[in-house]
């Protein structure tokens, strides 16, 4: 966790973006020193760019489950992957419906509701109150004019693991020809995750929610499947995403898939204790605690819990001043926190969505963290309680 990590406090919003991994770090420190050239030159220092660049695409693409490297579209972060894909795929279908699910990250949401002005009609899939989109969700709104479906592989609130293949063969019976993207930047660090086991036809990753830097990501893409470029320039990644090449962000991102590949099992078992016992030592010193989308499969790092009759921000101020740090809603750029839509969308009221705060652990996470976190949460609780 983050006892280590950041000077005696509890990091608890790996979600958010999690620390890098030591291999990721090596990794990008000696590929700005040695692979610093522009990929897109000719001459030898650009060659040793883009051969750092191709390797790694390659690298990515193995990991993906995607055909050939040239699947694979590096991009600045799962933001623009999410852009890239609703409008990217949109804009050479002819047909005029998009349909998000209504928990998507905004990233996915306003990309779509932007189609909006270009006379697409945007229809959302809703969501049960534990959290899951059903294939029944997804069926109710997709029809044979549906341009593009986006379901998230996992949750960036709650947690929640989304039945992708199960929608994605709904998808393919009602609306035959839709693309059908998966937002699955909070999913691959604990959860398996591919374009061939999901059968999704375009998967978004962001590298600094696994121990890769931020500012880089990437789309895959399934063979035959055509993305119109959203940002313009020098026709860098075969033409579908221009800007020079960040290739020492993009061989640490391929370096930390690696190594979530490697240690999933022991992300699973590992922090997925942590987590377990960090909600059982909560639930058993805070009266009335609950843990939303706990019966519902979910990343083994999350905790989202509600607080009844408390409310986040002072929880999550009093939590930063005992060096406990979490979060709730979605963060933006005032650090303000908005009401969740994604609580919204499970059927709470606006007062159960203003009491939910969000744990969420990292890779890093080692024995008895979690029991030790729940111990400084209950105390701020327990202070709260009594004010
Ligand atoms: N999608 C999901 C599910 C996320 O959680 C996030 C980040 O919080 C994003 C997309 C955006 O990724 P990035 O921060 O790399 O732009």
């Amino acid at each position: 966790m983050a006892d280590r990590a950041h000077g005696g406090g509890f990091y608890l919003d790996h979600a958010a973006t999690t620390t890098m991994r030591p291999e990721a770090i090596e990794a990008v420190t000696a590929a700005w020193t040695s692979s610093f050239g522009n990929a897109s030159g000719t001459h030898a220092v650009a060659r040793r760019a883009k051969n750092a660049l191709e390797d790694a695409r390659e690298r990515a693409a193995a990991l993906l489950g995607t055909e050939r490297p040239h699947d694979i579209v590096f991009t600045s972060g799962g933001t623009e992957s999410d852009n890239l894909a609703v409008s990217g795929a949109a804009g050479s279908s002819g047909r005029r419906r998009i349909v998000v699910s209504a928990i998507e990250h905004k990233a996915v949401g306003s990309a779509a509701r932007a189609l909006e002005r270009h006379g697409y009609t945007v229809s959302e899939a809703g969501c049960g109150s534990d959290g899951i989109v059903t294939p029944e969700h997804v069926e109710a709104v997709v029809d044979p004019d549906t341009a593009v479906v986006s379901v998230m592989a996992a949750n960036n609130e709650i947690g929640t693991l989304q039945p992708i293949t199960e929608i994605v063969a709904v998808v393919r019976e009602r609306a035959p020809g839709a693309v059908f993207h998966t937002d699955a930047v909070q999913a691959f660090v604990g959860s398996p995750t591919s374009l061939a086991s999901m059968g999704a036809d375009l998967l978004s990753l962001s590298a600094h929610k696994f121990g890769g830097p931020a500012g880089v990501g990437l789309l895959a893409t399934a063979p035959g499947v055509r993305i119109d470029p959203i940002v313009h320039g020098g026709g860098q990644e075969a033409g579908r995403r221009a800007g020079t090449s960040n290739v020492a962000g993009i061989v640490g991102m391929v370096v930390a898939m690696e190594a979530v590949e490697r240690e999933r099992v022991r992300f699973e078992s590992v922090v997925g204790a942590e987590r377990d016992a960090f909600e059982v030592t909560l639930g058993r010193l805070v009266p009335g605690l609950v843990v939303n989308g706990a019966g519902s499969p979910r990343m083994p790092h999350f905790s989202h819990v509600r607080f009844p009759a408390l409310r986040a921000e002072t929880i999550l101020i009093r939590l930063d001043q005992a060096g406990v740090f979490a979060a709730a809603g979605s963060a933006c750029q005032s650090g303000a926190v908005e009401p969740s839509h994604v609580l919204t969308a499970m059927g709470m009221t606006s007062d159960e969505a203003a009491g939910c705060v969000r744990f969420s652990f990292g890779w890093d996470a080692a024995p008895g963290d979690g029991e030790r976190a729940a111990l400084a949460v209950a105390e701020v609780i327990d202070r709260l309680g009594s004010v």
